[in-house]
């Protein structure tokens, strides 16, 4: 998924107003009504015809007519703008640069703030597709928040950053975080790189106990890493190791605990032994080393990110985990999408003109005071 930057100056002041409708919107409809729209934008329905279609045309919405009514859906392109916007008025990034990871679930990119400061910038993507699977079929998500995989993306942000934070002002060797917004967080740069591109150590054994000490470290803290891999674990000039990507941390009181804990053990065991032929009898188990001494866990529940809203989030990623699983199609599905996306695009184009609209800083400035953005700026 590319990340168009340009398009933040482009946007006219009334477009700006209908595309943060269209987001309030999706909170209870994952295809938002025009007429809601221009409701909430509260814009005439001649002029909000014109700015959907741009919108449309740039792809920061997606039009759907469906049997009962037509109407729109943010795309990940237009959260994605809703949040570069808020971040860059912040002053946490002025300039995006290149991408440099693509997960599953998330997009990377090297972003700059206004001193050229580098920085990392991390969208959450979680399951587009696989979720109409799973709204279909449970009941907890019907009446709420029905672009759920907004409000999925947005929990995994949320609740990274969130431990990022405690772990980073514990003295834990994590990314500085820097803000967070929407589905997006804002980090440090780590100088470092990854222990799966890594073909050798000088000492193998320092490195491994340094990993089981981190596992454990964090255990008697009362978490779990959950995700504690070769992918996960940065290792900078001086060999020592630096722990990314929490959205599936889990407490010591989780009720896998032991299950996830011996997994992130048995990862760093299995890929010492493959990649540096490195074996030790000596390796952490739960029961006798995860002795809890403090509570970073109860931290993180009170830095903002409630223990409601991390179970729902446990919940929602195991309903995920178990849909991937046995759906081996699903990548057919989102290409079907996307063109069927496309298609939507290509409609809209009919009664468009070609050329975007510039706004001026003034203008850009005067935004955002009729609509209640959905979170604080
Ligand atoms: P995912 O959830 O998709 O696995 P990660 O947070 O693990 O995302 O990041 C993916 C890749 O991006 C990492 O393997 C690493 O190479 C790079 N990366 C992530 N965060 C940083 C960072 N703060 N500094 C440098 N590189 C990073
Ligand atoms: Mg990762």
């Amino acid at each position: 998924m590319k990340l168009d930057a340009k398009q933040l100056r482009y946007m006219s002041n009334d477009e700006f107003r209908v595309l943060t409708a269209v987001e309030m919107g999706s909170r209870n409809h994952e295809v938002v009504p025009t007429q809601l729209i221009a409701h909430i934008a509260k814009l005439k329905a001649g002029g909000i015809t014109k700015i959907l279609s741009e919108l449309a045309r740039t792809s920061l919405v997606a039009r759907v007519q469906n049997a009962k009514y037509e109407g729109y859906r943010l795309t990940y392109g237009g959260y994605d703008y809703l949040a570069l916007r808020t971040l860059s008025k912040r002053g946490a990034i002025y300039s995006v640069g290149n991408q440099i990871g693509v997960g599953k679930e998330s997009d990377i990119y090297i972003v700059a703030d206004d001193e050229g400061i580098q920085r990392v910038l991390k969208l959450h993507r979680l399951g587009r597709t696989s979720f109409r699977n799973i709204k279909e079929k449970r009941d907890y998500l019907r009446n709420r928040n029905a672009g759920s995989w907004l409000y999925l993306s947005r929990l995994s942000a949320m609740k990274e950053y969130a431990f990022m934070k405690v772990l980073h002002e514990n003295g834990y060797p994590v990314p500085e975080p820097v803000d967070q917004n929407r589905h997006t967080i804002v980090m440090g740069l780590i100088d470092a790189f990854p222990l799966c591109q890594i073909s050798e150590v000088a000492h193998p054994g320092k490195l491994y106990s340094e990993l089981m000490d981190l596992i454990v470290r964090l255990a008697c803290a009362g978490l779990i890493h959950g995700d504690f891999n070769e992918f996960n674990i940065m290792i900078n000039d001086k060999g020592e190791p630096i722990l990314i990507d929490f959205p599936q941390m889990v407490s010591t009181s989780h009720r896998n605990a032991e299950m996830y804990f011996n997994r992130d053990v048995d990862c760093i065991r299995a890929f010492f032994k493959k990649r540096f032929h490195y074996e030790s009898k000596l390796f952490p188990k739960f029961n006798r080393d995860a002795e809890r001494k403090f509570s970073l866990d109860i931290q993180v529940a009170a830095s903002g990110f409630t223990k409601q809203q991390q179970k729902e989030l446990e919940k929602l990623q195991e309903e995920l985990g178990s849909e991937n699983e046995d759906s081996s199609d699903e990548e057919e599905e989102e290409e079907e999408e996307d063109e069927d996306e496309a298609e939507e695009v290509e409609e809209a184009e009919l009664d468009v003109s070609d050329n975007p609209r510039g706004v001026t800083d003034e203008l850009v400035d005067s935004l955002g005071n009729h609509i209640r953005p959905s979170e604080p700026e």
